[in-house]
This record gives structure tokens, C-alpha cells and sequence, in this order.
């Protein structure tokens, strides 16, 4: 039975059975899913969602099942972005689909890659190649830390980036990969010695603080989901005047500026909103070869679909859990 996994802020996950999903009209293809990881915001959309039927799932590799496209043929890897463009404004012209006003986004009510199977538009598919299924499960991730990285190297060789998860230690990896040496930091423990084991430099907050050392460019990976402090507020203490500090994790509660405080430092300050079908692409060309090597030690846990409630709860343990990954 095709199915997918349907959330309910009262009752929790739900299994529904997928119909009509044999139909490959023409331009479409039928991907069958393979692994979907488990993200950070994921929790933020569940904490924040009220009502019945949340699908989620942005992380995802599969294989064709069937085609109706010249460009995709049976067995092919594929994934996507995490949003789906109208596919006619301006921006979704030049494959800015993240910025589409009108784009479907993987985790909201319409769709979510929690589920066996997916009919997918070909404009929306991003063929992989060179690549196992498990490190391709980490592209989407691997992409926004690669995008922050690139970012965040134009500003300045002194990088900060406060939280270990995967996306801090994507953009790190990405960085040191580029030649370029940014600390990383985190409240937990087990965090900054999985990072270390990965070749990153990396020591917890509180140590760093007391260092006082001042940086070109600040990332905050952190948010404040699932009672985390957020890195939001340490800002102030590791700028210097004209610094550039990017926002990455989601914020349930607000983010405070302190005016005073950030005009003194003539802080500029940028939210990061996803990535392009463009900036994905490219960062799979960075990425071949290199991420195969991290993998392994990114991947923490691996749950059945049927059993994707114990997947977030593993998830939501930032000791235990890196990437969670579902597989099909
Ligand atoms: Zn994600
Ligand atoms: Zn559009």
C-alpha cells in the first residue's frame, strides 16, 4: 500500500493511504522515496501548527519509477528543492523558486516527502549523480550549509557559527573544504567533540565568551525550537563595528533587537530564506566527492516510516541525534 504520514497537532502522526498516484500525466514523473531526513525546522512548523494535516518532509532522495519526461528515465536518483515554483513569475524564471510568492513549500499542508511515493513535475526534479542514496539524503542540508559558507566567506575570514547541528557543521565542513578555518560553537558537549572528530575547530559557548575575540561575520544556526536559548542574544558579544551576521535558525519566540546596541556595532544583519533550484545544483557539483566522506558520521539514526513519531522524538534529543534520517 502506498501511504504517507500526515501530522495532527492534537493526536500526532497518522497514517493515510495515498490514491490515484499511478496517473503520470504528461512532464510528470513517479519517484519512489527513499530516505527523508529529519530537520530543525521541521519542529519549528510542528510547534507553531495547529490543525489536522501537516505534511512534512523537505529533506528527500528517491529513484523514477515511471516517467512522462525526456529528461528523467527509470532508476534515475532525484530530489528537489524544498519549494516548488509556480514555474511563471519572474523569479521562478530564473530558477529563484525560493523566492516565488506563490511556490508550494514541502512541509506545509499541500505536501510533504513523508510518504511512499510522489508524482512530481519534471521542473521541479534535480537529477543526482555521483552520489550514494545516504549521502544524497543530506544534499538539501549540505546546500544551505554550502550556501552559508559562500556567503559568509565574502565577509571575512574570521567565521563564527553558534550551533553544532547539521547545518553549523555543513557550513563549516564547507568552509574548511574552501581553505578557510571558522570556529564553531555549542551549549552541548557531545556536539563540539562530533565536530571536532570531523576536523572542525569547535569549543562550547561558555568558553568562548570568556575569549572575548571578536569576528568578521557571525552565522546563527541555533533557533530557539524545542526549548534551545537560540544563539540570537550572544551576538552582541562576538561582533565587531561593521560585522555581518546571518540568521539561519527559526525563531518561535521573537528576536529582540536592542537598537542601541546593534547601531553601535553598525551590525548588518540578513535572514537566510532557503535556497534556489540554482544554488542547489551548484552546491551538488561542490559537494560530489566530498560529502560521501562525512556521511557516515552526519547520519545518526535511521526509523521506518511507520515509525516517523519515534524518529522525531530520537531527533529532538540534541545529544543523541545529528541527521535522523526515515527510509523507505
Ligand atoms: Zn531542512
Ligand atoms: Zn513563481
Amino acid at each position: 500500500m502506498n501511504f504517507e504520514m500526515v501530522f495532527d497537532s492534537d493526536k500526532g502522526f497518522r497514517k493515510e493511504e495515498l490514491k490515484n498516484i499511478a496517473f503520470v500525466s504528461e512532464h510528470n514523473v513517479l519517484v519512489e522515496i527513499k530516505y527523508v531526513g529529519i530537520c530543525g525546522s521541521d519542529f519549528f512548523y510542528m510547534n507553531k501548527y495547529r490543525g489536522e494535516n501537516l505534511r512534512l518532509g523537505h529533506e528527500w532522495v528517491g529513484v523514477v519509477k515511471e516517467s512522462n519526461s525526456l529528461n528523467f528515465s527509470i532508476g534515475d536518483m532525484v530530489t528537489s528543492t524544498a519549494t516548488w515554483g509556480c514555474g511563471k513569475c519572474a523569479e521562478c524564471l530564473i530558477e529563484n523558486e525560493n523566492q516565488c510568492l506563490d511556490n508550494i513549500v514541502l512541509g506545509s499542508e499541500k505536501i510533504g516527502m513523508l510518504r511512499t511515493q510522489c508524482v512530481i513535475d519534471e521542473k521541479n526534479l534535480i537529477l543526482l549523480e555521483g552520489f550514494t542514496l545516504k549521502s544524497a539524503a543530506l544534499l538539501e542540508v549540505a546546500a544551505v550549509g554550502h550556501k552559508i559558507a559562500c556567503k559568509a566567506k565574502i565577509e571575512g575570514d574570521d567565521i563564527l557559527i553558534l550551533g553544532a547541528g547539521p547545518v553549523g557543521l555543513l557550513s563549516a565542513i564547507s568552509l574548511k573544504e574552501q581553505g578557510l578555518d571558522p570556529l564553531l560553537i555549542d551549549v552541548e558537549p557531545n556536539r563540539v567533540e562530533r565536530a571536532k572528530k570531523l576536523g572542525i575547530r569547535a569549543k562550547i559557548l561558555g568558553e568562548t565568551l570568556l575569549l572575548k575575540t571578536k569576528y568578521d561575520v557571525v552565522v546563527d544556526c541555533t533557533g530557539d525550537s524545542n526549548e534551545k536559548i537560540g544563539g540570537w542574544k550572544y551576538l552582541p558579544y562576538f561582533v565587531r563595528p561593521g560585522s555581518y551576521c546571518l540568521i539561519v535558525g527559526h525563531y518561535e519566540k521573537a528576536c529582540q533587537f536592542d537598537s542601541h546596541l546593534f547601531g553601535k556595532f553598525a551590525l548588518r544583519v540578513e535572514w537566510l530564506k532557503g535556497i534556489s533550484g540554482n544554488e542547489y545544483k551548484n552546491s551538488i557539483t561542490f559537494w560530489r566527492g566530498r560529502l560521501e566522506n562525512y556521511t557516515n558520521d552526519l547520519i545518526t539514526g535511521y526509523f521506518k516510516l511507520e515509525d516517523v513519531s519515534e524518529a522525531y522524538k530520537f531527533a529532538s534529543n540534541l545529544k543523541k541525534s545529528l541527521k535522523t534520517l526515515v527510509e523507505l
